[in-house]
């Protein structure tokens, strides 16, 4: 039988305060074994981790924190950094905002082409696999991106593929989906793993799932999503991930009986540990989430989607149009080419990085 590797939600992580409500060596039952961290948070500080040996650290290059907010990295620095401390190191990139024209678009391109290419030529610690970073919005953008790496040099070479600069269109599970199946139909003869940056939360658990079935090598996708909320003292709702505001009005002494929150007290949550605790549990139930969506036959994951998620419905249809009809068929029927900003000005949701 062919091997389906799976679907993996990669939290992308702030610090415990406190060591006791980590996911990987706290008190907890609760153990999950991957994180996303950001060379731009901890290139220049002692590393604030103690990951077991088994823990997938993926290192994000910071490429774009670098570019806006002016911090002073290079290729080498955040290569040095992943070659010590993490297992997947994505390549240093310059992102594309919506606000850039073609050209910058282009020449930003370029530049994480040859920075990518760098670091796989610098790379010291065989151990380390190297990500190359794609950028793009619509399927010419991404043609683009693919032929400057062909150009450049050998694509076989990398470990991994990722795309970023998407976290921008997050609300529009139709444009993500699309983007998504370009990317995959674009590089799917190169069979490696891919990451997908900034969108593992919520519902698009849903459609990592489903484009599985299309790119069969492993998927993975980070979100800092469970964290955020936490600190806000919003706990996602076990089936739907939900956001529920958690104040002294909805807490009672059964406020939660998951595997988390039951070695808790009411008075835990009212106090200091009250985020600590609530990231736990939005963690623990996004990863249950994802787990349960890998069993889920198709025809209930359509009335499960249409119950929770009826805004990622659309992407259901769209990968099954794909299956049936190819990327050309589809993008024709979607209109990816709205993706472009610059023939969508209009949109206030394509406006925000
Ligand atoms: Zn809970």
């Amino acid at each position: 039988m062919k091997e389906i590797k799976t679907f993996n939600y990669i939290p992308a992580s702030i610090v415990p305060k406190n060591n006791e409500f980590n996911w990987w060596g706290g008190n907890n039952n609760f153990k999950y074994n991957y994180i996303l961290i950001n060379a731009f948070h901890y290139l220049n500080t002692k590393f604030p981790f103690d990951f077991p040996k088994d823990m997938v650290i993926i290192g994000d290059s910071g490429g774009f924190q670098n570019m806006t907010q002016g911090a002073e990295m290079d290729v080498l620095k955040v290569l040095r950094w992943q070659e010590k401390y993490c297992t997947i190191g994505m390549t240093f990139d310059k992102p594309i905002l919506l606000s850039d024209n073609e050209n910058i678009r282009k020449l930003k391109q370029y530049d994480t082409t040859i920075n990518a290419y760098k670091a796989l030529d610098n790379r010291k610690n065989n151990n380390l696999k190297l990500y190359a970073v794609f950028h793009g919005h619509n399927y010419i953008e991404l043609q683009n991106q693919l032929n400057i790496y062909k150009e450049k040099g050998d694509l076989n070479k990398f470990d991994g593929f990722a795309i970023g600069g998407i976290v921008p269109l997050a609300s529009n599970p139709e444009q993500i989906t699309l983007i998504s199946l370009i990317f995959i139909d674009l590089i799917k003869s190169y069979k490696k793993p891919l990451h997908f940056f900034g969108t593992g939360g919520g519902g698009y658990g849903i459609i990592y799932n489903l484009l599985k079935e299309i790119h069969t090598n492993n998927i993975t996708a980070d979100s800092i999503y469970f964290a955020n909320n936490g600190l806000y003292m919003q706990m996602l709702e076990g089936n739907s991930l939900k956001n529920i505001k958690v104040d002294s009005k909805n807490l009672n002494s059964k406020w939660c009986n998951c595997d988390i929150c039951k070695n808790y007290s009411l008075d835990d949550i009212k106090n200091k540990e009250g985020p600590s605790i609530i990231i736990l549990h939005n963690l623990y139930h996004i990863v249950k989430h994802n787990e349960n969506l890998k069993n889920i036959d198709e025809n209930i994951l359509y009335e499960y989607c249409k119950i929770y998620y009826p805004k990622f419905l659309i992407s259901l249809d769209i990968i099954n149009y794909y299956k049936k009809y190819g990327l050309n068929d589809t993008l024709i029927k979607y209109q990816n080419f709205k993706l472009n900003p610059s023939l969508n000005k209009k949109s206030k949701s394509l406006n925000y990085y």
